[in-house]
């Protein structure tokens, strides 16, 4: 259900979902209608003045994807379609059914954008406690800390909400930062700056 919630909480969720597909690709297909309506794309898309022709640019089956989308086009119930709101846009009779921002797509020229997963988080890494002190046989290192990225899967063991990678790297940053300048100074290292 592409309509279930705005996308910083759902991309996550998408990117699994287009990694199940055959090749692991999937394609966001738009109309003209839609132009405007979200954030610029980074990637320009395949342009096309009706289904097929799209069908045939991006090497999918034209008679498929004409019916998948005759079949969305006429499950779509009229309402009133806002962007920015959990609208009352949705489809009835289709599985899955789109639960809001569902317009028909019927005004060319048509866009397709490929969808590819990437990797953002493994879930794996060294282990830390709120100190960022690296854990060794549940040891707290004396002088080895750890942020963001490297020590992610101590605060995500699944999905992800937009955010969380920044937030663990500034957070966590700045206590392994502190704790290191602390031990390095209870070492005796001078101050440089
Ligand atoms: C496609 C994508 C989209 C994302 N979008 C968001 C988002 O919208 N919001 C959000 O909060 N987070 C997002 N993230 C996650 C976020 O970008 C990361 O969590 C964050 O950048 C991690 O920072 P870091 O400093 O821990 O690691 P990194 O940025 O990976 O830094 C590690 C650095 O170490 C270097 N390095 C590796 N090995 C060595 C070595 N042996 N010697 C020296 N240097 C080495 C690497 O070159 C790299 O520069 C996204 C990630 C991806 C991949």
């Amino acid at each position: 259900d592409e309509g279930e919630d705005f996308w910083p909480k759902r991309y996550a969720i998408w990117g699994r979902l287009v990694a199940k597909q055959p090749q692991q690709i999937a394609y966001s297909i738009i109309d003209s209608k839609a132009i405007g309506r979200f954030m610029p794309p980074v990637f320009a898309g395949v342009k096309a003045n009706s289904i097929q022709e799209l069908a045939e640019k991006i090497g999918l089956d034209a008679k498929t994807l004409c019916h998948t989308v005759d079949e969305f086009n006429r499950a779509c119930v009229k309402g009133t379609f806002n962007h920015t709101v959990l609208d009352d846009c949705t489809t009835q009779n289709i599985v899955p059914n789109k639960t809001h921002w569902a317009v028909p797509l019927d005004r060319p020229p048509f866009y397709a954008y490929a969808l590819k997963p990437g990797i953002t988080f493994t879930y794996l890494g060294l282990k830390v406690e709120d100190d960022a002190a690296v854990r060794f046989n549940n040891k707290a290192s004396r002088n080895l800390f750890v942020a963001g990225e490297m020590m992610a899967g101590n605060v995500l063991g699944q999905g992800y909400t937009a955010g969380v990678g920044m937030s663990i790297g500034t957070t966590f940053g700045r206590i392994a930062g502190k704790n290191a300048a602390r031990y390095a100074l209870s070492q005796g290292v001078e101050h440089e700056c």
